[in-house]
């Protein structure tokens, strides 16, 4: 079968892989239709972690059962599934209270925030950037589509990763019907944080960001732009709100956030946060920032950058904030935004801004990684 394989920074290229087959019971196989881009395989992409060469990526996937594992009860050949990036076994203690973002079941060691597809650290299973993929336990680990999935695919695959983890940060912010919520990072996370912020009814909400193609896509749910080149977002959020600040805020960008000079400076975020945030409001991370030395590797000496972020903790102390931080629990939120979704009240497609086949991977990474100008979300089509 075909697949997007990652050979090296910077590079992927699209050829011919071994099949995804059963190898367990509880497995299903699922040909994949739509599968999407992440910021997070830009981590990967850099060469900026140890995602080995030869391993095919994407762990946003959606798709058709072709095949099920004798142990399989529930779902069928022939239903449309949507894949949480979170592979988790459902009966672990982690699992058990809901936590499938640290299933200690699937996760490669003890140390290792959980199990993905496609994904350096988290598990050796393969993504599915692909034209099949090996689903985990099935039963748990697709969450099955209505009637309307094939023609709503492009709404149906945000449910893999971006909706519900945009929908984690405000959740972790506690963002409630009127609030004045500030989001940091207008790229595919930070849009569908501002976009949950909105359907949870924020009274106000400001996205951050220096692309101003990505904060136009913002200004179209209603979110007020902040552009960092321009503006300074604690004035803007400050004088709104006279002088008190934001009720909460998203972090949507994680270690590689720049200044407004374009230099990495992977602690403007978080102060910015804590910033523009009133006193005892509340932080939702979802941007990634990782240990110095996940799993005992040391790659590339990039990882002092990543893990050990200069943040004010006397302002947050002070301030007497909240923090919440970490992997999505995709499933946490999928059935009830999926129904949103399949009642019309939700069209997290708005997000995506480019459709492309399966062989068209590599163009879309160099495009997306660059964050080129009207590039926001790349979705290819294996089948097509
Ligand atoms: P992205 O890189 O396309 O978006 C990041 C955006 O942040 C870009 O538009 C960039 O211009 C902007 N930015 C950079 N510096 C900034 C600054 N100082 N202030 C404001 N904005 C700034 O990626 P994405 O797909 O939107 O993902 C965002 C982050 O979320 C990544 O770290 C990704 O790995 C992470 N992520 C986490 C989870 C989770 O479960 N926690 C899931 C998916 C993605
Ligand atoms: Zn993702």
């Amino acid at each position: 079968m075909k697949a997007a394989v990652y050979e090296g920074p910077r590079t992927v290229t699209v050829k011919d892989v071994p099949d995804a087959k059963i190898e367990h019971p509880c497995d299903i196989i699922v040909q994949i239709t739509t599968t999407n881009i992440c910021g997070s395989d830009l981590h990967m992409y850099e060469g900026r972690t140890s995602f080995e060469p030869g391993r095919t990526l994407g762990h946003e996937n959606l798709g058709k059962v072709v095949e099920v594992g004798s142990a399989v009860r529930k779902v069928k050949v022939g239903q449309y599934v949507v894949l949480p990036f979170n592979i988790a076994c459902g009966f672990c203690k982690q699992c058990e209270r809901g936590l499938t973002n640290y299933c200690l079941t699937m996760q490669p060691e003890p140390s290792a925030a959980g199990a993905a597809y496609g994904f350096a650290d988290m598990g050796p299973y393969q993504g599915g950037q692909a034209e099949y993929l090996r689903v985990p336990y099935g039963d748990f680990n697709a969450l099955r589509l209505g009637e309307d999935a094939e023609e709503r695919q492009l709404d149906y695959v945000m449910l893999a990763d971006i909706f519900p983890t945009g929908y984690h940060a405000t959740e972790m912010a506690g963002v409630k019907p009127g609030d004045q919520t500030v989001i940091f990072g207008a790229g595919p996370v930070g849009l569908m944080a501002a976009y949950s912020a909105v359907l949870r009814g924020a009274g106000r909400v400001w996205s951050v960001d220096f692309h101003s193609d990505r904060l136009r896509k913002a200004e179209e749910i209603g979110a007020i732009p902040i552009d960092i080149r321009e503006q300074d977002p604690s004035d803007v959020v400050k004088s709104a709100t006279l002088g008190l600040g934001a009720d909460n805020g998203c972090e949507c960008v994680g270690y590689q956030a720049h200044d407004p000079q374009g230099r990495e400076d992977a602690s403007m975020t978080m102060n910015g946060l804590i910033d523009c945030v009133r006193f005892t409001g509340a932080i939702g991370v979802v941007g990634v920032f990782v240990p110095e030395d996940p799993g005992g590797k040391d790659v590339q000496g990039e990882l002092e950058a990543q893990g050990k972020v200069p943040i004010d903790f006397g302002k947050l102390w002070f301030k007497g904030q909240r923090i919440g931080t970490g992997q999505a629990p995709v499933k946490r939120y999928n059935r009830m935004l999926r129904d949103l979704i399949a009642g019309g009240k939700a069209e997290p497609s708005w997000v995506v801004s480019h459709e492309l086949g399966l062989d068209e991977a590599p163009s879309g990474y160099e495009h997306f990684d660059r964050r080129d100008e009207g590039w926001t979300k790349v979705v290819l089509h294996p089948d097509g």
